[in-house]
């Protein structure tokens, strides 16, 4: 089959590479759309996703298809069906399984190579879409299924204050998710201008660039005294010390953004003692697929805004070296034109 494989740093080939095998209990999905994600560009640069890498692999994990085939095992699913697929297979018997902790999964792997023509999902992980989602909409689902369980971290009581540090793709999803959550302000603290726009038109009640401006005056001219939420989307240490910096007394922080390995949070330890902020990272997507497809069918998304656009698997390279579209909002590579 063809798929964008990576097999090295910075080394992503369009070429032809074995089809996954269809395991008893396996889906093979020709996959239609498959989005490009901020860790697939830190794989392409050499660094690690949610996992480590190992090399050659297909890029991407976003994916909507269609059912082409299924193992003697499967109930539920058949050919023709239009589905999305949840990456992240886990055991269901290690401790943290058992304990309800499957993204902790201790032998937990990803399922889905999805810059490919095909791919083969244990049925476990392949959920049904509804004749109203577009394949191209649900491609959303995995980043958005993400987006929720951040949410569900950050705890957002309707008319708080909520920060989000960084609008691209990922802050503009979790600004939606505010809306929908009921937050009664949403700062946004980004330094792209490109970016002001889009995120008032989606419900932002302010936005600071900390390139440009001070971000204490900024806050106090808006009358903003103090931050009940902040999620930070960035994956940078200086966004993770903003986001810290402009967290309120009480505040909790989430840190959803994916760093470097290496990476260190500066953490104004007194400075947090004092403002008994509680801080918590995110990690995948434990158990929110179905609430993500919930979402996007029930029009909560606005998905224009989020895809910044389609392109061909052809494509696929210049975005990868100039994040041309990416600085937008979602880019969503279109691997076979079901609709
Ligand atoms: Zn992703
Ligand atoms: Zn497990």
């Amino acid at each position: 089959m063809k798929a964008a494989v990576l097999f090295g740093p910075r080394d992503l080939r369009i070429t032809d590479f074995p089809a996954p095998p269809l395991a008893e209990d396996g889906v093979k999905v020709a996959v239609a759309y498959c989005g490009l994600c901020g860790t697939d560009f830190h794989k392409f640069a050499g660094k690690a996703g949610s996992r480590p890498v190992t090399y050659p692999v297909p890029l991407g994990h976003e994916v909507s298809g269609v059912v082409v085939e299924v193992g003697p095992r499967v109930k539920g699913f058949k050919t023709g069906d239009r589905v999305t697929v949840d990456p992240n297979w886990s055991c269901g018997c290690c401790d943290y399984c058992r304990d309800g902790k499957r993204h902790l999964c201790s032998s937990s792997r990803g399922v889905v190579k999805g810059m490919a023509e095909f791919i083969c999902p244990p049925q476990e992980n392949v959920y049904h879409l509804p004749d109203s989602l577009s394949l191209r909409d649900a491609a959303l689902t995995e980043p958005l299924s993400c987006c929720l369980h951040g949410i569900d971290l950050l705890d957002v009581q309707a008319g708080e204050t909520v920060g989000i540090v960084g609008c691209g793709a990922i802050g503009g999803l979790m600004l939606q998710l505010c809306r929908c959550k009921g937050a009664g302000k949403i700062i946004i603290f980004e330094t792209n201008e490109d970016k002001r726009e889009g995120a008032m038109a989606l419900g932002a009640s302010h936005f600071i660039n900390p390139r440009t401006q001070n971000v204490a005056d900024a806050l106090a001219a808006a009358g903003i005294e103090r931050i009940d939420r902040v999620m930070e989307c960035g994956g940078l240490p200086v966004t993770a010390e903003l986001a810290l910096s402009v967290a309120g007394r009480g505040a909790t922080v989430v840190l959803f953004g994916v760093s470097d390995k290496d990476a260190i949070v500066p953490l104004k330890w007194y400075d947090a003692f004092t403002k008994e902020l509680v801080i918590k990272t995110s990690y995948i997507n434990p158990a929110t697929t179905s609430r993500a497809i919930a979402l996007l069918t029930g029009g909560y998304i606005d998905t224009d805004t989020a895809i910044s656009t389609v392109i061909e698997p052809e494509d696929l390279l210049e975005e990868m070296n100039t994040r041309r579209n990416s600085s937008r909002g979602k880019v969503l590579v279109k691997i076979k034109d079901f609709e």
